[in-house]
């Protein structure tokens, strides 16, 4: 049975490291600050801003909170970042994802000053990843995923991590991030998507799966080797009529089947999803960091 990458306690131990380094920058007169923006009403949406909200005023950061009615322009809400770009209190901007179908979403994106970017999403920080500059942000998702191996003192140094899926907030950015030439990367890297041909020969051969597909519980035992590390990004709600809601949240992985050959694996809920907010709370700091120079 696999060992259990406990998300939430790893967490716990990046909040206590931030933890630190905010009450440095107190002590020198500056407090992070995130603002969130919330364009429309979608609740997962709605959900996600309020607990990233409510992490913020954990740490004691300066926490805004955008909450934009569904029918805001891009016009509106470009001038919205501009303002944001120029707030000096607001060391990091988030556009939360999807917005409505009247923005487009890539050229707000590319509206933020790329040094206020704590997505990693602006194209000068997805080149800087690319480039192996550290100046730059990497996505939040991601950089959990590696922080996940790392606390759980999982070699990256030369294994073979198979990452399925290259979205560009999950797939391509953790294959650029654990291909790096760098401390904590150094991995042989291939990714598979849904035109790859073989997928289940080549997850196989990993000795780390990364699976962030949007499938639920794709990836069976037949997909991973023995002794395999799997890392489940994925978050996906199915239909349960034995819990009260109706419905519950699963991975891309078939956690239970999996758990039997894996030698480590992560869970959903409790893996990935609670690093993700952690890297964005350091992400933050270190925006501030950055600006305080
Ligand atoms: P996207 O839909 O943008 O990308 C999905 C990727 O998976 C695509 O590259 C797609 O291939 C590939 N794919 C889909 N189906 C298959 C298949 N059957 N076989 C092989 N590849 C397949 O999703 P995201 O990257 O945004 O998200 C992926 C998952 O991660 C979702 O469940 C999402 O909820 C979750 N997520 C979790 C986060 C967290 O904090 N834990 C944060 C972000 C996402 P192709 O390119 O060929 O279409």
């Amino acid at each position: 049975m696999a060992r259990i990458i406990d998300g939430r306690a790893i967490a716990e131990g990046v909040y206590g490291q931030l933890r630190g380094e905010i009450a440095e920058l107190k002590a020198r007169g500056i407090t992070p600050g995130l603002a969130v923006v919330l364009v429309g009403d979608d609740q997962a949406s709605r959900a996600y801003v309020r607990s990233k909200d409510k992490m913020c005023r954990e740490l004691g950061l300066h926490s805004v909170k955008l909450e934009l009615p569904a029918n805001t322009t891009q016009e509106e809400l470009l001038a919205r970042v501009d303002e944001l770009n120029r707030d000096n209190a607001v060391h990091g901007i988030l556009v939360q994802s999807p917005p409505p179908k009247q923005i487009d979403e890539a050229a707000i994106i590319r509206a933020l000053d790329p040094g206020k970017d704590v997505d990693g999403f602006h194209p000068l920080n997805v080149a800087k990843l690319a480039l192996g500059d550290d100046s730059g942000f990497v996505p939040c998702t991601p950089l959990g995923c590696q922080r996940l191996l790392v606390e759980a003192r999982i070699d990256i140094d030369g294994a073979h991590v198979v990452v399925l899926g290259r979205s560009m907030i999950v797939g391509k950015p953790v294959a650029l991030l654990l291909m790096q030439k760098a401390r904590h990367a150094n991995a042989t890297v291939t990714v598979v998507h849904s035109r790859s041909r073989n997928l289940q020969e080549i997850t196989r051969s990993a000795d780390i799966i990364i699976a962030g597909i949007g499938q639920a519980h794709f990836v069976k035992a037949g997909h991973v080797r023995d002794g395999a590390v799997v890392i489940d990004v994925g978050i996906n709600r199915v239909d349960d009529a034995s819990v009260p809601r109706g419905s519950r949240l699963v991975g891309d992985v078939a956690f239970d089947e999996v758990a039997q050959k894996a030698s480590a694996i992560t869970p959903v809920p409790g893996g990935v999803g609670p690093m993700t907010i952690a890297m964005l709370m350091a992400n933050t700091v270190k925006a501030c960091r950055q600006a305080a120079r």
